[in-house]
């Protein structure tokens, strides 16, 4: 009982969630039962696991991982997951508390981080894991991320082993595919027109991996808000870069970036929206920047076009 205590708030939902389990365990009997946080991971698990497993991915489109809370019906589908894959680092800000329940539990919890070793990782002293957790938006990372998925999956679920292993190797090839044309894509752009300017931090990953300056307006983690003196150093630097363009986040609200336009504007300069990038969650279904391929590539279409 003294755990239980501890944990007060999960404990509760845990209760309700005992209560629901036999109506809910009724669909996919034979299929792995996998949960995922974001829609990048669950695109990666759709590529792998296919028809043999049934995937539930608890944010959808436009949802900011940092600020995502579970609901009483996401517990429930977390615990009675097979296996669940989680980003980590901190990412899912507000799932820590109930990853680490289910680690106690012994249930099959997964951070994909954990493919990426440390020497990869981006140093941050903003999150409690005092790394950058945008690692999805290094296309080398999530090569490692992808190795790793297939090889849970092959692990936990045996029986469809070569058929993960073939579909891991397959997403691998469209990966390096992807990472060509985004190369050649980025060679458009000058090195000197590489300042990426948007909403939060969401692509150091992407600015290391291809020379880009980052700036973030509201640092890391959209919990933390931007002040007024965030909004005047940035327009400063806007100016006196030259910089044609700046973007706003398909997960974050767009206010903080036109008050950073008309920041601008009022010291007697133009900065355009250069479109909206997809950073912490992908597009909707059925569009191309519904999958993570299709968002590198309108992504960095939006960036290098906006900049040019
Ligand atoms: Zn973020």
């Amino acid at each position: 009982m003294k755990k239980i205590a501890l944990l007060l708030t999960i404990t509760v939902l845990l209760f309700s969630c005992k209560k629901k389990d036999k109506k809910e365990t009724v669909v996919g009997d034979e299929k792995l039962n996998v949960v995922t946080t974001t829609t990048m991971i669950t695109d990666l698990l759709h590529n792998i696991g296919g028809d043999k497993i049934e995937l539930n991915g608890l944010m959808g489109t436009g949802v900011d991982p940092h600020l995502f809370k579970a609901s009483e019906g996401d517990v429930n589908k977390l615990f009675n997951a097979d296996v669940v894959f989680y980003n980590g680092l901190h990412l899912e800000g507000k799932l820590v508390e109930v990853f680490e329940k289910m680690k106690h539990q012994n249930k099959k919890t997964f951070a994909v981080a954990d493919a990426v070793s440390k020497a990869d990782l981006i140093p941050s002293e903003l999150f409690d894991s005092n790394y950058d957790p945008h690692i999805w938006f290094s296309i080398q990372d999530w090569k490692k991320v992808t190795q790793y998925v297939s090889e849970t999956l092959q692990k936990v679920d045996a029986k469809n082993k070569d058929f993960y292993a073939k579909n891991g190797e397959e997403y691998l090839k469209k990966i390096d595919v992807l990472a060509k044309e985004i190369e050649t894509k980025i060679n458009e752009l000058p090195v000197d027109k590489r300042i990426l300017v948007t909403a939060h931090d969401a692509f150091n990953y992407f600015g290391k991996a291809y020379d880009f300056e980052v700036v973030g307006l509201q640092g890391l983690s959209t919990a933390t808000e931007a002040g007024v003196q965030d909004v005047q150093k940035l327009s400063n630097l806007i100016i006196e870069k030259k910089i044609k363009a700046i973007f706003v986040e398909s997960s974050v609200p767009k206010r903080t970036i036109e008050a950073l336009q008309a920041a601008v504007k009022s010291k007697g300069h133009d900065v355009a929206i250069g479109g909206e990038l997809f950073s912490d969650a992908l597009g909707s279904k059925g569009t191309e920047e519904g999958t993570y391929i299709g968002m590198y590539i309108y992504n960095t279409n939006t960036i290098v076009n906006a900049l040019k």
